[in-house]
């Protein structure tokens, strides 16, 4: 069966690249060669286009498909209804969601098109596996053209409550096209719940709690959270102890035997950045005699600069910070800094290692993988703590981090006390729990799984058997160390989706 994969963006690959990276674009490049197939999308380009214009490109046994954009699709399709009504809406921020019927229009429109481009290229067992929240009504264009193949769907982001999700116009008749595939992913069984109430209290679905029947389809919804190249995150990061990075190089100077705490964000409102750095000052207020003595690292890239809010966003975290450095500061220490720019997998495996706190405090989160990639770059004889909001995704897998209420600076500035104070022989063992769930839940485990579902194989996995822990023990953590994998240099699909 061969294997197709659509995705908002795509980025084809080099001829001669070599060392390909981990993360999720490699993951399902590895899928798609090993099966052979297709991967379509958008080029990332804006130009002139006629609705079936496709590029195609051939890389071994993969061709990329791929179609620009036009500037009107772009504001209404990308900009507008993605990134200023969906993203919001389900991060539960209704107060940011901007709906306009153009943008809507341009979303379905855009759906329509690359539905009508990509039917001619599908070849009857072709397996169809649908990302990102852009492309939720592909399916059912696809259906609306006869294409009767097996379609999956993953939701990378949150999927928020059906009150919540209700408040968007039209959204009865948008979330029912989820049920045009066969599998629908989500990061966790909470997301997976209230698609299906949704499902059921707006489009009059019904449901035995894991399929759900609309329309005379029958669509599996299951959780599936998402997993990093754990092997290659360790290896960047113990490599980066015999040899540093010229930014970390320039960080041990600089810090000399401060002690680090790190966060490390796309610049986006979801992520808590800037109350993450009023609970810092919260932190160093209640405990003076830490000053001088920690610094916090945030790296925050800047992203969707051309939406207001993201302006907002990066002006705020500046004087926040500005602010904080010039009431706490000292002529020989700057508690934050905040660097607007964007490191490699490499130099960030270097920070994760050198920093004693890993400070992951979205506001909300369909996973984060930063909060995993922290623990797979931890020495395991010496581990920093994670400190983790509750409400990331990957608290749902990850209970033994120090879990807090991103809402609650107090809270929040007491788990970095925590978290800084913390006796070795606690740090390791909730690091070797947390390393054992990151590993036996990595990247390769979710294409596998599910491909595999998707495929029909095993497809209805009981309730919570996704999220649940493995049992830890450093058995299970030193076997899980040997398996081999490659790792250099690469951009997750988040990274170049966003
Ligand atoms: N990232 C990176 N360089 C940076 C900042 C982030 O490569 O300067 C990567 C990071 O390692 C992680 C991804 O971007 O793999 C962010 O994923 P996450 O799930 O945490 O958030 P998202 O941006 O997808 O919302």
């Amino acid at each position: 069966m061969r294997l197709v994969v659509v995705s908002n963006r795509v980025t084809i690959p080099d001829r001669h690249e070599k060392a390909m990276a981990g993360g999720l674009a490699v993951a399902l490049r590895e899928a798609l060669e090993q099966r052979g197939g297709l991967w379509f999308g958008w080029s990332g380009a804006i130009g002139e286009v006629s609705p079936t214009q496709v590029r195609q490109v051939e890389r071994g046994n993969v061709t990329y498909a791929v179609t620009d954009l036009s500037e009107a699709e772009r504001q209404s399709y990308y900009l507008g209804f993605s990134n200023r009504a969906l993203w919001p809406l389900m991060h539960y921020r209704l107060g940011l969601t901007e709906f306009q019927r153009g943008d809507y229009m341009g979303y379905l429109g855009v759906n329509r098109r690359f539905a009508r481009a990509l039917a001619g290229l599908i070849r009857p067992d072709d397996l169809i596996w649908i990302h990102d929240y852009h492309l939720i009504p592909l399916a059912a264009e696809l259906r609306r053209r006869g294409i009767s193949n097996r379609i999956g769907y993953f939701h990378h982001i949150p999927w928020p409550a059906a009150e919540v999700v209700g408040a968007l116009p039209f959204s009865a008749t948008l979330i029912r096209t989820m049920a045009a595939h066969d599998l629908v992913g989500m990061q966790t069984e909470i997301d997976a719940r209230n698609l299906v109430d949704g499902l059921i209290s707006l489009c009059g679905a019904r449901s035995d709690g894991r399929h759900v029947r609309l329309g005379g389809r029958r669509t599996a919804v299951q959780s599936f959270p998402i997993g990093i190249d754990v092997e290659g995150f360790r290896r960047l990061a113990a490599a980066s102890v015999r040899k540093a990075t010229t930014p970390l190089r320039a960080t041990r100077v600089s810090l000399g035997e401060r002690k680090l705490v790190i966060s490390v964000d796309r610049l986006d409102y979801s992520k808590g950045i800037v109350p993450r750095l009023e609970a810092f000052g919260q932190f160093l207020r209640n405990h003076p005699e830490e000053r001088g003595r920690v610094s916090l690292l945030q790296v925050a890239p800047p992203s969707r600069s051309d939406v207001p809010e993201y302006a907002e966003l990066d002006r705020q975290s500046d004087e926040v910070a500005g602010r904080l450095n010039a009431q706490l500061g000292e002529f020989d220490w700057t508690p934050i800094r905040v660097v607007k720019k964007a490191y490699s997998r490499k130099a960030l495996a270097g920070f994760y290692r050198r920093a004693q706190v890993g400070l992951v405090t979205p506001m909300r989160d369909g996973m984060n993988l930063v909060a995993k990639e922290y623990i797979a770059a931890q020495d395991p004889a010496d581990p920093g703590v994670l400190v983790l909001s509750r409400f990331a995704g990957a608290a749902q897998q990850l209970g033994e981090a120090l879990i807090v209420n991103p809402f609650d600076s107090q809270e929040v500035a007491e788990a970095i006390r925590t978290a800084l104070a913390m006796p070795k022989t606690e740090r390791i063992r909730r690091f070797e729990q947390l390393y054992a769930i990151i590993s036996a839940t990595d990247i390769g485990w979710w294409t596998r799984r599910y491909l595999a579902a998707l495929a029909g194989e095993g497809a209805t996995l009981p309730t919570g058997e996704a999220t649940s822990a493995p049992r830890a023990g450093p058995r299970r953590i030193a076997a899980a160390t040997r398996r081999k994998r490659d790792a250099a240099e690469p951009s997750s699909l988040t990274m170049i989706q966003s």
